[in-house]
């Protein structure tokens, strides 16, 4: 059983002022193998009161200053990958094998992307008789969810400490041994005492009295729509700053000239990553109907190597879900899809075979969807593909942003050029084009009820800044 009995708060590790202990289930095996406390409303106080009193310093110091700390981290997170890999295996159920690229690799890239950013951002400008600052926002509260634990936390961490924040991070209560193993590795590089603190807790507890501190300036909250949307009201009383990144429902657009098995593929593989659970999935796919056929088929040979498995396996693609709560959330929405009159292709709702435990769904992909179905406009967060047919480009294009959401999407053609005319009127915050690369420097957020702000690279940081005019 892995210790983590203490808070960190203000440099040091702290009982929490509660007795209360939330247990870490290993998904894959429904066993319970650590505890951590549920931090509660006063140990929420004492991390606001120790960042607030850690603001001016920290804020003082040079961008050079703070990437000097931010590289010690950075050179922590790098030599204790394989422990931190291993550890997102344990809580989350990610196969191991790709834990160690995004669940441990990717966190230490952008803590790098922030480090190299630091070294040339101008953190003032003239305008005219104005010189423009650019300062802190102050004290960040960072809520993060469990699908990708500690990049999430490490988007909201490195661009606010870079900017010169200080933090209290309440990392998920599903997810929380990550962000200790961090708070460990800061302790040992020698920040000052309260420019990160670390509160595990549950949302409506910890989450919300983070939410609520009239010390707390900015919250910058991952998560769902629902939490979210709390999260702002509370917010809104003491006007603090909101940035919010949350659900998707993302659309692979397959324009008739795509090359057809290279797009499904990539949309396939994009879907089932992390067995579904990522806010941009592309878990709608739009084919043009002549080519409906071919794409189904090309599908189904596709998900035949997500065979679900334990997650130690390095054969292992699909490891289980999160939670029981949210395998019974992703049966139910398999179960409407099947109501609703999609035509399941693959998987369903029954456990896959030989797995006895672990909170395992099979992968799943449904037919002849049609744009009003649950299944095309809820987020399911489970591996569930669904395939759309359309008519024309028009057609294909009011489907895609026939949702409430707009976080991700990708848009697949032999022109690129008509693929971005495509892209161009898709209202998300990002669209991948032929299989454009991931970069950790382009702003990633969303459009409608998918959230606000954006967070990576230099947009990410400039959410952590306030501007002050000087008029000469
Ligand atoms: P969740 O909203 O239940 O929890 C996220 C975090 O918010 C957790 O730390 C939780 O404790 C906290 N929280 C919950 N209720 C709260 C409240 N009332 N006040 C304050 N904090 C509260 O979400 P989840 O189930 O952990 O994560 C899945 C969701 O996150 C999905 O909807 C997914 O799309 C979204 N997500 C979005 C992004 C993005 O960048 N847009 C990235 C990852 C996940």
């Amino acid at each position: 059983m892995h210790g983590r009995d203490r808070l960190y708060i203000a440099g040091d590790w702290q009982e929490s002022t509660g007795s209360e202990r939330i247990r870490v289930i290993n998904p894959a095996t429904e066993a319970v193998f650590a505890e951590v406390p549920a931090g509660t409303a006063a140990d929420v106080d004492r991390a606001v009161t120790a960042a607030a009193e850690a603001l001016p310093g920290w804020a003082a110091t040079s961008p050079q200053d703070r990437s000097g700390y931010l590289r010690k981290i950075h050179q922590q997170l790098v030599s204790r990958a394989p422990e931190m890999a291993e550890l997102i295996t344990a809580e989350l159920g990610m196969p191991l094998k790709m834990s160690q690229r995004i669940q441990a690799g990717l966190p230490a890239a952008v803590l790098e992307s922030y480090i190299e950013l630091l070294e040339g951002y101008e953190f003032s400008e003239r305008i005219g008789n104005s010189l423009i600052l650019k300062e802190p926002v102050g004290v960040v509260g960072a809520i993060t969810p469990w699908n990708f634990p500690l990049h999430q936390l490490m988007i909201k961490v490195a661009a606010a400490l870079a900017a010169g924040c200080t933090v209290v991070a309440k990392p998920s209560e599903q997810t929380p041994l990550n962000a200790f193993l961090l708070a460990e590795i800061i302790d040992g590089c020698g920040l000052p005492p309260g420019v990160f603190n670390l509160v595990s807790g549950y949302g409506p507890g910890a989450g919300e009295a983070l939410a609520c501190h009239s010390e707390v300036d900015m919250i910058s909250f991952t998560g769902s729509t629902r939490a979210g949307k709390r999260v702002s009201v509370l917010a809104a009383d003491s006007i603090k700053r909101v940035a919010l990144e949350l659900g998707g429902k993302s659309a692979a657009v397959v324009l008739d000239d795509a090359e057809l098995p290279i797009a499904v593929k990539a949309t396939v593989n994009n879907c089932f990553l992390n067995s579904g659970q990522t806010c941009s999935a592309l878990t709608r796919m739009l084919v043009p109907e002549k080519s409906y056929h071919d794409a189904v088929k090309l599908a189904l040979d596709v998900a035949q190597g997500f065979l679900p498995g334990n997650p130690l396996d390095s054969q292992t693609r699909l490891g289980p879900l999160i939670s029981a709560e949210q395998r019974e959330r992703v049966r139910s929405y398999i179960r409407q899809g099947v109501e609703e009159g999609a035509e399941l292709l693959l998987g369903g709702e029954a456990s896959p075979q030989g797995l006895p435990l672990g909170y395992y769904v099979q992968p799943t992909i449904f037919g002849k969807v049609r744009p009003e179905m649950s299944i095309a406009q809820e987020e399911i967060f489970g591996p569930v593909l669904s395939i759309i047919s359309y008519q024309t480009e028009d057609d294909a294009i009011r489907i895609a942003n026939d949702s409430r959401y707009g976080l991700g999407g990708a848009v697949w053609s032999a022109s690129s050029d008509r693929a971005e005319q495509v892209a161009r009127r898709m209202r998300t915050g990002q669209v991948d084009i032929n299989g454009g690369r991931f970069n950790l420097l382009a702003p990633f957020g969303g459009y409608k009820q998918s959230g606000n702000g954006r967070e990576l690279g230099r947009y990410g940081l400039e959410e952590f800044l306030e501007l002050k005019a000087l008029q000469l």
